[in-house]
Protein backbone atom coordinates (compact mmCIF):
# COMPACT_ATOMS: atom_id res chain seq x y z
CA UNK A 1 0.00 0.00 0.00
CA UNK A 2 1.30 3.43 -1.01
CA UNK A 3 2.15 6.00 1.73
CA UNK A 4 0.71 8.97 1.84
CA UNK A 5 3.09 10.61 4.56
CA UNK A 6 5.38 10.52 1.68
CA UNK A 7 3.90 13.60 -0.02
CA UNK A 8 5.38 16.19 2.23
CA UNK A 9 3.19 19.91 1.07
CA UNK A 10 5.39 23.05 1.91
CA UNK A 11 3.80 25.98 1.42
CA UNK A 12 6.20 28.98 0.32
CA UNK A 13 5.15 32.89 -0.27
CA UNK A 14 5.20 34.96 -2.98
CA UNK A 15 4.98 38.35 -3.98
CA UNK A 16 2.29 37.38 -6.74
CA UNK A 17 -1.91 37.39 -6.55
CA UNK A 18 -2.30 33.89 -6.51
CA UNK A 19 -0.75 33.77 -3.10
CA UNK A 20 1.45 31.20 -1.60
CA UNK A 21 3.00 28.56 -3.78
CA UNK A 22 2.52 24.37 -2.81
CA UNK A 23 5.61 23.13 -3.23
CA UNK A 24 6.06 18.92 -2.58
CA UNK A 25 8.84 17.04 -0.74
CA UNK A 26 8.88 13.09 -2.09
CA UNK A 27 10.85 10.89 -0.13
CA UNK A 28 11.02 8.04 -2.23
CA UNK A 29 14.63 5.91 -3.10
CA UNK A 30 15.24 9.67 -3.71
CA UNK A 31 14.24 12.63 -2.06
CA UNK A 32 12.94 14.75 -4.93
CA UNK A 33 11.63 18.44 -4.20
CA UNK A 34 8.63 19.68 -6.77
CA UNK A 35 9.27 22.74 -7.59
CA UNK A 36 10.85 24.90 -5.46
CA UNK A 37 9.48 28.63 -5.18
CA UNK A 38 9.94 32.00 -6.29
CA UNK A 39 13.72 33.73 -5.43
CA UNK A 40 12.84 35.49 -2.84
CA UNK A 41 14.24 36.44 0.63
CA UNK A 42 11.01 35.13 2.11
CA UNK A 43 10.68 32.07 0.25
CA UNK A 44 13.98 31.50 0.71
CA UNK A 45 14.22 31.69 4.17
CA UNK A 46 10.90 29.72 4.54
CA UNK A 47 11.74 26.71 2.17
CA UNK A 48 14.98 26.36 4.66
CA UNK A 49 12.93 26.48 7.59
CA UNK A 50 10.85 23.67 6.66
CA UNK A 51 12.95 21.05 5.48
CA UNK A 52 15.21 22.06 8.49
CA UNK A 53 11.64 20.67 10.17
CA UNK A 54 12.44 17.87 8.49
CA UNK A 55 16.15 17.84 9.42
CA UNK A 56 16.78 18.39 5.87
CA UNK A 57 18.93 21.23 4.30
CA UNK A 58 18.84 22.42 0.32
CA UNK A 59 21.94 19.74 0.13
CA UNK A 60 19.96 16.60 1.02
CA UNK A 61 17.76 17.35 -1.82
CA UNK A 62 18.66 14.97 -5.14
CA UNK A 63 16.84 16.05 -7.66
CA UNK A 64 14.25 18.89 -8.22
CA UNK A 65 11.78 18.31 -10.88
CA UNK A 66 9.46 21.55 -12.49
CA UNK A 67 5.70 21.64 -13.00
CA UNK A 68 6.62 24.61 -15.51
CA UNK A 69 8.88 27.31 -15.83
CA UNK A 70 6.87 30.17 -14.24
CA UNK A 71 9.22 31.98 -11.74
CA UNK A 72 6.90 31.45 -8.76
CA UNK A 73 7.82 27.59 -9.36
CA UNK A 74 11.08 28.05 -10.33
CA UNK A 75 13.00 30.94 -9.20
CA UNK A 76 14.89 29.25 -5.74
CA UNK A 77 16.46 27.24 -8.27
CA UNK A 78 19.55 29.71 -7.38
CA UNK A 79 20.07 28.37 -4.01
CA UNK A 80 20.47 24.80 -4.38
CA UNK A 81 23.96 23.62 -4.95
CA UNK A 82 25.26 22.59 -8.77
CA UNK A 83 25.10 18.68 -7.94
CA UNK A 84 21.14 18.85 -7.77
CA UNK A 85 19.65 17.21 -10.30
CA UNK A 86 17.00 19.37 -12.45
CA UNK A 87 14.43 17.90 -14.04
CA UNK A 88 11.56 19.03 -16.56
CA UNK A 89 10.54 19.62 -19.85
CA UNK A 90 12.52 20.82 -22.50
CA UNK A 91 10.24 23.74 -22.85
CA UNK A 92 11.46 24.96 -19.46
CA UNK A 93 15.57 25.71 -20.31
CA UNK A 94 15.13 28.83 -22.09
CA UNK A 95 13.08 30.19 -19.31
CA UNK A 96 14.83 28.94 -16.83
CA UNK A 97 18.17 29.67 -17.78
CA UNK A 98 17.19 33.19 -18.83
CA UNK A 99 19.07 32.49 -22.51
CA UNK A 100 19.89 36.46 -24.11
CA UNK A 101 18.49 35.04 -27.56
CA UNK A 102 15.43 33.78 -26.55
CA UNK A 103 14.35 36.97 -24.32
CA UNK A 104 14.69 38.91 -27.22
CA UNK A 105 13.16 37.09 -29.54
CA UNK A 106 9.96 36.62 -27.07
CA UNK A 107 10.17 40.50 -27.01
CA UNK A 108 9.50 40.57 -30.41
CA UNK A 109 7.34 37.94 -30.84
CA UNK A 110 4.87 39.79 -28.55
CA UNK A 111 5.82 43.55 -30.17
CA UNK A 112 4.59 41.80 -33.34
CA UNK A 113 1.84 39.46 -32.15
CA UNK A 114 0.22 42.39 -29.87
CA UNK A 115 -0.01 44.96 -32.87
CA UNK A 116 -1.48 42.27 -34.63
CA UNK A 117 -4.27 41.94 -32.40
CA UNK A 118 -4.53 45.69 -32.47
CA UNK A 119 -2.75 46.53 -28.82
CA UNK A 120 -1.77 50.41 -29.56
CA UNK A 121 1.62 50.53 -30.07
CA UNK A 122 2.27 53.05 -27.05
CA UNK A 123 0.83 50.07 -24.94
CA UNK A 124 3.15 47.31 -26.45
CA UNK A 125 6.77 47.21 -24.40
CA UNK A 126 9.03 44.67 -23.45
CA UNK A 127 8.93 45.44 -19.62
CA UNK A 128 6.03 42.53 -18.97
CA UNK A 129 8.63 40.24 -20.45
CA UNK A 130 11.58 41.57 -18.88
CA UNK A 131 9.44 41.29 -15.31
CA UNK A 132 8.26 37.69 -15.94
CA UNK A 133 12.36 36.52 -15.46
CA UNK A 134 12.43 38.89 -11.93
CA UNK A 135 11.76 36.38 -9.33
CA UNK A 136 13.37 33.27 -11.79
CA UNK A 137 16.79 31.80 -11.91
CA UNK A 138 19.33 31.26 -14.20
CA UNK A 139 19.75 27.37 -14.18
CA UNK A 140 19.58 24.55 -16.64
CA UNK A 141 17.67 21.37 -17.04
CA UNK A 142 19.95 18.49 -16.13
CA UNK A 143 18.00 16.37 -17.21
CA UNK A 144 13.77 16.62 -19.68
CA UNK A 145 11.55 14.66 -19.28
CA UNK A 146 7.90 14.10 -21.91
CA UNK A 147 4.67 12.17 -22.17
CA UNK A 148 4.80 9.07 -19.85
CA UNK A 149 8.59 9.08 -18.38
CA UNK A 150 9.37 7.29 -15.45
CA UNK A 151 11.90 9.56 -12.88
CA UNK A 152 14.63 8.13 -10.94
CA UNK A 153 14.39 7.83 -7.67
CA UNK A 154 10.62 8.40 -7.91
CA UNK A 155 9.11 5.34 -7.91
CA UNK A 156 5.43 4.63 -9.37
CA UNK A 157 5.12 8.66 -10.75
CA UNK A 158 4.69 8.56 -14.62
CA UNK A 159 5.20 11.83 -16.62
CA UNK A 160 2.07 13.62 -18.35
CA UNK A 161 2.28 16.77 -20.64
CA UNK A 162 -0.23 19.28 -19.73
CA UNK A 163 0.16 22.40 -21.68
CA UNK A 164 -2.13 25.42 -21.43
CA UNK A 165 -1.36 27.09 -18.94
CA UNK A 166 2.28 26.70 -19.63
CA UNK A 167 4.01 25.36 -22.68
CA UNK A 168 6.26 23.35 -20.63
CA UNK A 169 3.83 22.07 -18.06
CA UNK A 170 3.71 18.55 -16.99
CA UNK A 171 1.75 16.86 -13.97
CA UNK A 172 3.30 13.52 -12.10
CA UNK A 173 0.88 10.80 -12.23
CA UNK A 174 0.52 8.06 -9.36
CA UNK A 175 -1.88 5.22 -10.77
CA UNK A 176 -2.03 2.90 -7.87
CA UNK A 177 -2.87 5.38 -5.12
CA UNK A 178 -4.59 7.69 -7.63
CA UNK A 179 -2.51 10.34 -7.18
CA UNK A 180 -1.73 13.35 -8.89
CA UNK A 181 0.83 16.76 -8.34
CA UNK A 182 -0.66 18.85 -10.33
CA UNK A 183 1.34 22.00 -10.83
CA UNK A 184 -1.05 24.71 -11.92
CA UNK A 185 -3.56 22.81 -14.68
CA UNK A 186 -6.45 22.43 -12.26
CA UNK A 187 -6.58 24.82 -8.80
CA UNK A 188 -9.39 25.10 -6.53
CA UNK A 189 -9.82 28.76 -5.88
CA UNK A 190 -8.52 30.37 -9.45
CA UNK A 191 -9.01 29.24 -12.99
CA UNK A 192 -5.15 28.69 -14.40
CA UNK A 193 -4.93 31.03 -16.56
CA UNK A 194 -3.61 29.29 -20.22
CA UNK A 195 -1.09 32.53 -21.62
CA UNK A 196 0.57 33.39 -24.43
CA UNK A 197 3.89 32.38 -25.09
CA UNK A 198 6.46 32.75 -28.01
CA UNK A 199 6.98 29.55 -30.13
CA UNK A 200 9.63 27.23 -29.22
CA UNK A 201 9.18 25.14 -32.23
CA UNK A 202 7.90 25.89 -35.80
CA UNK A 203 6.96 29.90 -36.61
CA UNK A 204 3.29 29.36 -35.41
CA UNK A 205 2.49 30.28 -31.73
CA UNK A 206 0.67 28.14 -29.52
CA UNK A 207 -2.87 27.89 -29.01
CA UNK A 208 -3.05 27.45 -24.81
CA UNK A 209 -6.68 27.54 -24.12
CA UNK A 210 -7.00 24.48 -26.81
CA UNK A 211 -4.42 22.92 -25.29
CA UNK A 212 -5.56 23.39 -21.62
CA UNK A 213 -8.91 22.35 -22.30
CA UNK A 214 -7.28 19.38 -23.88
CA UNK A 215 -5.02 18.77 -20.61
CA UNK A 216 -7.69 18.91 -18.26
CA UNK A 217 -10.16 16.40 -20.36
CA UNK A 218 -7.31 14.11 -20.29
CA UNK A 219 -7.37 14.18 -16.42
CA UNK A 220 -11.49 13.61 -16.90
CA UNK A 221 -10.47 10.07 -17.90
CA UNK A 222 -7.68 9.08 -15.26
CA UNK A 223 -8.99 7.22 -12.53
CA UNK A 224 -8.13 10.19 -9.56
CA UNK A 225 -9.01 10.68 -6.42
CA UNK A 226 -6.85 13.72 -5.06
CA UNK A 227 -4.37 16.30 -6.77
CA UNK A 228 -1.90 18.46 -5.08
CA UNK A 229 -1.82 21.40 -6.35
CA UNK A 230 0.91 24.28 -7.51
CA UNK A 231 -1.84 26.75 -5.41
CA UNK A 232 -4.65 26.33 -2.48
CA UNK A 233 -5.70 23.26 -0.99
CA UNK A 234 -5.92 19.80 -2.08
CA UNK A 235 -8.55 18.77 -4.65
CA UNK A 236 -10.64 16.35 -4.14
CA UNK A 237 -14.50 16.49 -6.17
CA UNK A 238 -12.30 16.55 -9.64
CA UNK A 239 -14.83 15.83 -11.91
CA UNK A 240 -17.38 18.62 -10.89
CA UNK A 241 -14.53 21.23 -10.66
CA UNK A 242 -13.17 20.54 -14.12
CA UNK A 243 -17.25 20.52 -15.32
CA UNK A 244 -17.31 24.54 -13.71
CA UNK A 245 -14.03 25.57 -15.12
CA UNK A 246 -15.17 24.33 -19.06
CA UNK A 247 -18.83 26.02 -17.67
CA UNK A 248 -16.71 29.12 -17.39
CA UNK A 249 -14.87 28.98 -20.07
CA UNK A 250 -18.16 28.02 -22.26
CA UNK A 251 -20.48 30.76 -21.17
CA UNK A 252 -17.02 33.61 -21.62
CA UNK A 253 -16.56 32.13 -25.00
CA UNK A 254 -20.33 33.17 -25.45
CA UNK A 255 -19.84 36.85 -24.29
CA UNK A 256 -16.94 36.68 -27.24
CA UNK A 257 -19.22 35.86 -29.53
CA UNK A 258 -22.47 37.65 -28.56
CA UNK A 259 -19.78 41.17 -29.12
CA UNK A 260 -18.66 39.50 -32.09
CA UNK A 261 -22.29 39.60 -33.34
CA UNK A 262 -23.00 43.40 -32.80
CA UNK A 263 -19.90 44.27 -35.44
CA UNK A 264 -16.43 43.06 -36.10
CA UNK A 265 -13.13 43.60 -33.44
CA UNK A 266 -10.05 43.36 -32.98
CA UNK A 267 -8.37 41.05 -29.98
CA UNK A 268 -7.35 44.43 -28.03
CA UNK A 269 -10.99 46.00 -28.75
CA UNK A 270 -12.76 42.48 -27.36
CA UNK A 271 -10.44 42.65 -24.30
CA UNK A 272 -11.05 45.96 -23.37
CA UNK A 273 -14.77 44.75 -23.15
CA UNK A 274 -14.40 41.77 -21.50
CA UNK A 275 -12.50 43.77 -18.62
CA UNK A 276 -12.87 47.23 -18.68
CA UNK A 277 -11.26 47.85 -15.53
CA UNK A 278 -8.02 45.26 -15.45
CA UNK A 279 -7.05 45.56 -19.15
CA UNK A 280 -4.56 47.83 -18.90
CA UNK A 281 -2.67 47.06 -15.67
CA UNK A 282 -3.12 43.23 -16.70
CA UNK A 283 -2.45 43.67 -20.33
CA UNK A 284 -0.64 40.47 -20.77
CA UNK A 285 -3.06 38.08 -18.62
CA UNK A 286 -6.24 39.76 -20.08
CA UNK A 287 -5.25 39.56 -23.63
CA UNK A 288 -4.27 35.98 -22.90
CA UNK A 289 -7.11 35.17 -21.89
CA UNK A 290 -9.14 36.97 -24.81
CA UNK A 291 -7.10 35.53 -27.97
CA UNK A 292 -7.19 31.84 -26.44
CA UNK A 293 -11.54 32.42 -26.65
CA UNK A 294 -10.55 33.90 -30.07
CA UNK A 295 -8.81 30.79 -31.10
CA UNK A 296 -11.10 28.47 -29.31
CA UNK A 297 -14.24 29.92 -31.10
CA UNK A 298 -12.25 29.71 -34.83
CA UNK A 299 -11.54 26.38 -33.91
CA UNK A 300 -15.31 25.68 -33.68
CA UNK A 301 -15.85 27.23 -37.07
CA UNK A 302 -17.55 30.13 -35.37
CA UNK A 303 -15.49 32.76 -36.64
CA UNK A 304 -13.13 33.71 -38.77
CA UNK A 305 -10.13 36.52 -38.71
CA UNK A 306 -9.10 38.83 -41.59
CA UNK A 307 -5.95 41.13 -41.72
CA UNK A 308 -6.59 44.45 -42.76
CA UNK A 309 -3.16 46.36 -42.97
CA UNK A 310 -1.36 43.86 -40.51
CA UNK A 311 -4.18 44.12 -38.06
CA UNK A 312 -6.65 41.24 -37.74
CA UNK A 313 -10.36 41.60 -37.18
CA UNK A 314 -12.22 39.08 -35.89
CA UNK A 315 -16.02 38.87 -37.32
CA UNK A 316 -19.16 36.08 -37.66
CA UNK A 317 -18.70 33.41 -39.95
ZN1 LIG B 1 2.23 29.11 -13.38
Amino acid sequence: MFKHEKIIPISIPTPFAIGDVNIYLVKGEALTLIDVGPKTEAASAMLKNSLAEHRLTLDDIDQVVLTHHHADHVGLLDEFPDSVKIIGHMYNEPYISQNPDFIKKQSAFFTYLFGQLGVPHHMISSRTVEQSYRLSCRRSLTQTVKENNQIDGLEGWTVLETPGHATSHIVLYHGKSERLIGGDLLLKTSSSNPLLEVPQQGENRPLPLLDYLASINRLSELPLEKIFPGHGGQITGIQELITRRLEKQQNRAEEVYGILSEKPHTAFSICQKLFPTVYEKQLFLTMSETVGQLDYLQACNRIISEEINGIYYYHLR
